[in-house]
């Protein structure tokens, strides 16, 4: 049998997959999906992205399609109740009798979707339309926004659109990689892999710098760990700015020609002299000279960064920040150069292209837009002003609407916010509040589940076709090749039998996934992710990675990957100009104190993908890590006579976890580090959210879930 070539459905490297079942004759599927063979997943050599590389995250994928999988619709009246099967019949009835009912009681504005990155396009597409275009309300978000809204929003501000300018071939072909807020080692392996080749191959023409309050298994391979003060990395930007400018390393034909701001920008830095830097980042003044000689000097400088970045108050500072220095140095539409966001979510990129989140539309578009709103309006035939001209409820603040009764439906689809979202008691007792709450999903049980009134069983990766973009902007087809279980539907094809049975008929007459897609790439025509050119029958024969407008003929590997926006230097804002944005930093939320002297920080693990509902179901995976530690400092530890494997009692402001302890030098002395996979499924009491806090960037909406201060107690 054919594998079925794929894309792996967990990070945003996005890696080829070819998927193939092992023989098993004299076993028929039944109409449960009993029987179905366990899937085994391998590399796929011809996917230009990964060419045959994955981790074992990918290579066990497999294992999940048939782990505690939800076959049927499940409806109880209210949470004390057990779940009863019913027929898809009831729960469409019920959907649309509340959808309708809380639109006329409390206006649409009272209705939330809240999706997700695990979205195929086509999904995300459909419930732009089914929510923005015929509800009338903005409120759809996804768990992006707890990933890269603060990269979004830097690229919008900084560029004039959302898109990572770089390609995974500036990996080999940079001379100084700058990675920042990115345990890319644990969380996007395969392009580490590709990297530390390189770098090791080129260790005297090639730098890498490690900016990580950590050493992790990435700053372990630098060739200089700045291991900054969290919460300082606006500070350490605008120092290394300061030296580049003190030392004349500028590209001012790209300054004078390409950008605006620069005067404002370049007065800024001069508050950030090196003594003054190296005090707020906690590094020494010279490691903080060494960076900026070795930015200066490099001819093709390619940042990278991740959750680090993005999860902070001032994540979008962070990322204008760091996008100004590629300005200022000309690193930016050229090989080797540029800032490149590493997506967290397999089709995070997708869902951006779709309009899916609260403030955007397809192609890029921004809903303060009124050219934008009108552009979509038409491209859906509804009547002007039918898009709201505001933006909608961003994630947090959908727990905030629910806290305060506002919210007459939650619609969850793919994630688990019941263990992702910051101040988990918090958000647990806003999730108990909803009177009506659908939670739409491939797996059960899962956290989020126990706060749902209707369960819906989503198809999944490989049961449903659809498209996915990886982090360099390739789109990949990925085929169903699998039956779902049970009654399991695709995502877009629940949101299209609403639309359908709200009255919205034309609008959701899509025959297959195919027919969704050529409507969504229609929209993206003369955008700056320009997909005119691509169709499921284009994709059927191999990746393509974007821009690919219909006037895209030659089907060259030159004209299908390996592409970099701005190479013309012409951006995409109105006048063609990149912006200089000039910030302050503003350091952490919550800062420790006497009361809560240490700084928590978060991340994730190798082995563990988000809220474990695929990884924590399969063997390998959930053996890596068993369980949660806290790494602490040997030095913090012995004040508090502990040692590694006994239990502590981490206390923030707004809850506690108790947890195994791990001491080890890879933290500095005052943070200590927690994973952020476990769930109260997974581990009693260990939820690195019962510790977080909700404050979020004022310009991405993005929370701080890098970052709080907590006190210990050896138990
Ligand atoms: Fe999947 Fe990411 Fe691992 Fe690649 S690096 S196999 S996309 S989890």
């Amino acid at each position: 049998m054919k594998p079925a070539k794929t894309l792996c459905p967990y990070c945003g490297v996005g890696c080829g997959l070819e998927v193939l079942p092992p023989a098993r004759p004299g076993r028929p599927v039944n109409r449960d999906g009993e029987g179905n063979p366990i899937w085994q997943a391998r590399g796929d050599r011809d996917h230009p992205s990964s060419k045959g590389k994955v981790c074992v995250k990918g290579a066990t994928v497999g294992e999940s399609l048939d782990r505690d999988r939800l076959k049927y619709p499940m409806l109880r009246e209210s949470l004390d109740q057990p779940f009863k099967q019913v027929t898809w019949e009831t729960a469409f009835s019920r959907i649309v009798q509340e959808i309708q009912q809380v639109r006329a009681e409390r206006g649409p504005e009272a209705i939330c979707m809240y999706g997700s990155g695990q979205f195929q396009t086509e999904d995300y597409y459909v419930a732009q339309k089914l929510l923005k275009g015929c509800l009338g309300t903005n409120n759809f978000d996804a768990n992006s926004r707890l990933c890269m809204a603060s990269a979004v929003a830097g690229y919008i501000k900084s560029f004039g659109s959302d898109g990572p300018p770089p390609c995974y071939d500036d990996l080999e072909k940079t001379d100084c990689a700058f990675l920042i807020g990115t345990n890319t080692a644990d969380c996007h392996p395969i392009i580490f892999n590709r990297l530390r080749k390189y770098h090791k191959k080129n260790k005297r023409k090639v730098k890498l710098i490690v900016v990580d309050p950590r050493r992790t298994d990435t700053a372990k391979e630098a060739d200089l760990h700045l291991a900054i003060r969290p919460g300082s990395d606006v500070a350490l930007l605008n120092g290394i700015a300061h030296l580049l400018l003190q030392r004349g390393r500028l590209d001012a034909a790209l300054i004078d020609d390409c950008t605006t701001g620069f005067s404002d920008y370049a007065e800024l830095v001069q508050h950030y002299p090196p003594e003054r830097t190296a005090e707020i980042c906690d590094i020494s003044v010279q490691e903080l000279e060494t960076a900026a000689d070795w930015w200066g000097q490099s001819k093709h400088v390619l940042s990278l960064w991740s959750m680090g970045m993005n999860q902070s108050i001032d994540g979008t500072a962070k990322v204008c920040s760091l996008i100004n220095l590629h300005l200022m140095t000309g690193n930016i539409g050229k090989p080797g150069a540029g800032p490149f966001s590493l997506t967290g979510q397999p089709n995070a990129m997708g869902g951006r292209e779709a309009g899916g989140l609260c403030h955007i539309l397809p192609g890029y578009r921004v809903i303060k837009n009124a050219k934008h709103r009108r552009a979509i309006e038409q491209g859906w035939q509804l009547p002007e002003g039918s898009i709201a001209p505001q933006p909608g409820l961003a994630a947090w603040d959908m727990m905030l609407a629910l806290e305060r009764g506002e919210v007459g439906l939650f619609w969850v689809a793919a994630t688990n916010p019941a263990v992702s979202m910051p101040d988990i008691e918090r958000t647990k007792a806003a999730l108990s509040r909803s009177p009506f709450t659908i939670c739409q999903d491939a797996y059960y049980p899962t956290e989020t589940a126990a706060y749902a009134h209707l369960l819906l069983p989503a198809a999944q990766w490989g049961e449903k076709t659809g498209t996915m973009t990886n982090s360099e902007r390739v789109v990949t087809l990925c085929p169903a090749f699998r039956q779902p279980p049970g009654e399991a539907k695709a995502d877009w094809e629940i949101f299209a039998e609403v639309g359908r049975r709200l009255g919205f008929g034309p609008q959701f007459d899509f025959q297959d996934a195919a027919q969704v897609y050529r409507e969504f790439v229609s929209l993206t025509a003369g955008q700056l992710c320009d997909m005119t050119g691509l169709s499921h029958d284009q994709l059927a024969k191999g990746p393509v990675q974007w821009p690919y407008p219909a006037t895209t003929c030659a089907e060259t590997a030159a004209d299908k990957f390996d592409k970099r926006l701005y190479t013309d230097l012409r951006f995409a804002t109105e006048d063609g100009r990149a912006r200089f944005h000039p910030f302050h930093a503003k350091g952490l939320a919550e800062p420790p104190d006497p009361s809560y002297p240490f700084v928590l920080t978060t991340g994730r693990l190798y082995g563990h993908w988000h809220t474990q509902t695929r990884t924590g179901r399969i063997e390998k995976t959930a053996e890596m890590h068993p369980h949660p530690v806290l790494e602490i400092n040997p030095r913090d530890a012995q004040k508090l006579k502990i040692q590694s494997e006994e239990w502590v009692e981490v206390r923030s402001r707004r809850g506690y976890a108790r947890l195994p302890v791990l001491v080890t030098q890879n933290i500095a002395r005052g943070t200590v580090f927690m994973p952020m996979h476990w769930g109260f499924l997974w581990a009693n009491q260990a939820e690195v959210n019962a510790l977080t806090h909700p404050e979020v960037c004022p310009m991405s909406l993005q929370p701080e879930l890098k970052a709080c201060a907590v006190q210990l107690t050896a138990i």
